[in-house]
């Protein structure tokens, strides 16, 4: 296929960021998506001592670094968050909402959600509760919506569900000007609970009770056993090889989504190697 991919590299923190710099400068065509502040975990730290060459610098001024290397070689991020992920053999088809992406090979470099799952989210999974607003909004035409929001994606998200949704209730999980439109009411709370019975009905919260159809939690990352079905995990992390090989042909991960201890160089590093490895594995593909 014409538009294929070489490379597709889930995440634009410092392992996705390092697996791009590598494939690019080995003339790969690549697409990395991820998020316009790279990282939300790079905005958040206030000091960094420990990323060899940076004694001292904040994670915002980091960003701005790893900004200006993709900047000079001219990698661009997609702004798109992958919903799923399908190994079809020979290449993978990467879906965002009804888009679909095809690329030869992978890199996942989707990090670690630190916050734990609401109790009765998973049971609710499918019924009611959701990880794509935009995708499974026409089913809650009209109806009372819910969207948990971990980061300004959830704002956008939030935004188009409001054009389909009766109501729209909107709790932030942080702390930021948030740009939503004015019928959306937000809801500064603790979410603790998804109650139901076949389907959800209410969400509990520290302070009260919101009767709802449906409840979407939008984090930076969903699961990569949700996000790629049929790829091993163990211990809650993608398993690898010493070349960052997951059990998938052609799917290499790497960063905080493989494993501790979450840093930025050892994610750097092992972006690297994973962007070596898809490089090599697409070469191989080519002379077959
Ligand atoms: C407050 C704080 C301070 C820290 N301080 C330090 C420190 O001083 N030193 C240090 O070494 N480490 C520090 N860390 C840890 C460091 O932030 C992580 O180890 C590092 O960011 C991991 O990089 P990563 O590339 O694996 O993942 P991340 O940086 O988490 O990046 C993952 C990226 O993937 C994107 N993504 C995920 N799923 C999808 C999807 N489905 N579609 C599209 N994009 C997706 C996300 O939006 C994000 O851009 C700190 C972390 C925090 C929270």
């Amino acid at each position: 296929m014409e538009d294929r991919f070489d490379i597709a590299i889930i995440g634009s923190g410092p392992a996705g960021l390092s697996a791009a710099i590598n494939a690019k400068i080995r003339n790969k065509k690549i697409i990395v998506f991820g998020s316009r502040d790279l990282s939300n975990k790079l905005l958040k730290a206030p000091k960094i001592n420990n990323y060899l060459g940076f004694y001292d610098i904040s994670g915002v001024e980091l960003k701005e670094k790893f900004k200006q290397h993709i900047d000079h070689l001219g990698i661009e991020i997609t702004y798109e968050r992958i919903n799923n992920v399908y190994a079809m053999g020979d290449y993978f088809a990467l879906m965002v909402n009804d888009k679909m992406y095809e690329a030869t090979a992978l890199v996942l470099a989707t990090g670690m959600e630190s916050s734990k799952l609401l109790k009765g989210e998973e049971e609710f999974l499918g019924k009611g509760v959701g990880y794509c607003a935009t995708c499974d909004a026409p089913l809650y035409k009209g109806k009372v919506v819910t969207i948990i929001g971990y980061n300004r994606e959830a704002e956008e998200e939030a935004n188009y569900v409001n054009e389909l949704a009766g109501k729209l209730y909107y709790i932030p999980m942080y702390r930021k000007d948030m740009k939503l439109d004015q019928n959306i009411e937000i809801v500064n709370d603790i979410p603790v609970e998804v109650v139901g019975e076949d389907h959800v009905q209410s969400l509990k919260t520290k302070k009260g009770e919101l009767t709802t159809d449906a409840i979407f939690v939008l984090k930076d990352s969903i699961s990569p056993a949700q996000l790629v079905p049929g790829l091993a995990i163990e211990n809650e992390h993608i398993k690898v090889d010493r070349n960052m090989s997951t059990n998938l042909k052609g799917c290499f991960a790497a960063g905080d989504c493989v494993g501790r201890p979450y840093q930025y160089i050892k994610a750097a590093g092992e972006g690297l190697i994973a962007g070596q490895s898809a490089v090599a594995y697409v070469d191989s593909q080519k002379n077959k």
